[in-house]
């Protein structure tokens, strides 16, 4: 097959972390188009707004890939799905299903503990619902939506718009390493996911991207993880949440809550060995804690985060984008590239 006019890019939709909304940045969504086909990972506040900022056309969404369940992840996840809907039929009838990949149900409830005690359990019935459960849910509570407005407009069979799959991985265990498993491969783009360790939001995965053009991981939301950086190994971009611990100590969180964010997050004095040991060749920064951006510069950010590494680091910010452009091995020809475009932007 030929790969001339191939061409992947990525852009930040939004790099916000935690569900509190901030103004000035969107929350955490980040999308890789390839070839013009566009998968979407995590779909935080405003990501439907932030994807048609960004000039994507929701007739070429063909994937969203979630990292977890937080709500700061999948909040407008709904969204994505439903305002894009009428765009989502061509001439044979309406476009394949939008593919939704993520975490399945866990193994077993997280326990509570002493300072989150479950108050009230939402849901008994099905307390810690997966992926395909969290769709089934939004359709079913948008049935009014999808039942009756195609009486007054015409829309495309709301059967044919969403198909989710949960992703089986092996649980996490301290000191036992996991290959990551393959969640999507058409031969052009290959996704593969590993377990990352988010505090009680198991599971929380990682994803990466491989591409003609190039590969991206996406670290979702971890503390340093073993599995993260063996699945990040030599990728072109690594997409990795970032926390200022220090700054959080020093607006008034309490020790308590400073360990408990410990467990949920990779701080921005670690980020950049993890990237080191990754071998990346750029770290962009992502799911900024605190989200606000006006607590910390990107200069601070990137020069902060970018200690202890080699390549490039970059803060990422709402509408960032870089392309990835195929490169040949030394000494060999590129017959692929019509543009003889060889650099990395
Ligand atoms: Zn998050």
């Amino acid at each position: 097959m030929s790969r001339a006019g191939q061409r992947t890019e990525l852009v930040l939709l939004g790099t916000a972390g935690a569900p509190l909304p901030v103004a000035g940045r969107a929350g955490i969504c980040s999308a890789l188009i390839v070839d013009g086909r566009v998968f979407v990972v995590d779909c935080g506040r405003g990501a439907p707004s932030a994807f048609a900022e960004a000039g994507l056309d929701f007739s070429r969404l063909e994937a969203v890939f979630v990292t977890h369940l937080h709500a700061d992840h999948v909040g407008d996840l709904p969204g994505m799905l439903l305002y894009g809907w009428g765009a989502r039929v061509g001439g044979n009838g309406p476009l394949a299903p939008i593919r939704v990949y993520g975490p399945s149900r866990p193994r077993q409830l997280p326990a509570g503990d002493a300072v989150f005690h479950r108050q009230t359990t939402i849901h008994p019935d099905l307390p810690a619902p997966g992926t395909a459960d969290l769709i089934e849910h939004i359709v079913a509570g948008y049935a009014y939506h999808l039942n009756v407005m195609p009486l007054d407009c015409y829309m495309p069979d709301a059967g044919a718009l969403v198909r989710a799959t949960d992703i089986a991985v092996p649980a996490p265990a301290e000191g036992i390493h996991h290959v990551p498993v393959s969640v999507f491969d058409d031969g052009i783009v290959q996704v593969t996911a590993v377990a990352v360790t988010h505090g009680r939001a198991i599971p929380a995965l990682a994803y990466r991207f491989s591409t003609p053009d190039g590969s991206v991981a996406f670290s979702g939301d971890t503390t340093v993880n073993e599995d993260l950086i063996a699945l990040a190994q030599g990728a072109d971009i690594l997409v990795h949440q970032v926390a200022d611990l220090g700054y959080l100590k020093r607006h008034g969180t309490d020790d308590a809550e400073l360990a408990r964010m410990a467990a949920l997050h990779t701080d921005v004095t670690q980020v950049g060995g993890v990237a080191e040991r990754a071998r990346v060749r750029e770290l962009i920064l992502s799911h900024y804690l605190p989200a606000d951006p006006d607590a910390i510069t990107e200069a601070e950010w990137a020069q902060r985060a970018g200690n202890g590494f080699s390549g490039i680091t970059t803060a990422g910010h709402d509408g960032l984008r870089r392309t990835l452009h195929h490169q040949p091995a030394p000494g060999q020809p590129d017959p692929g590239d019509a543009h003889g475009r060889r650099t990395y932007s």
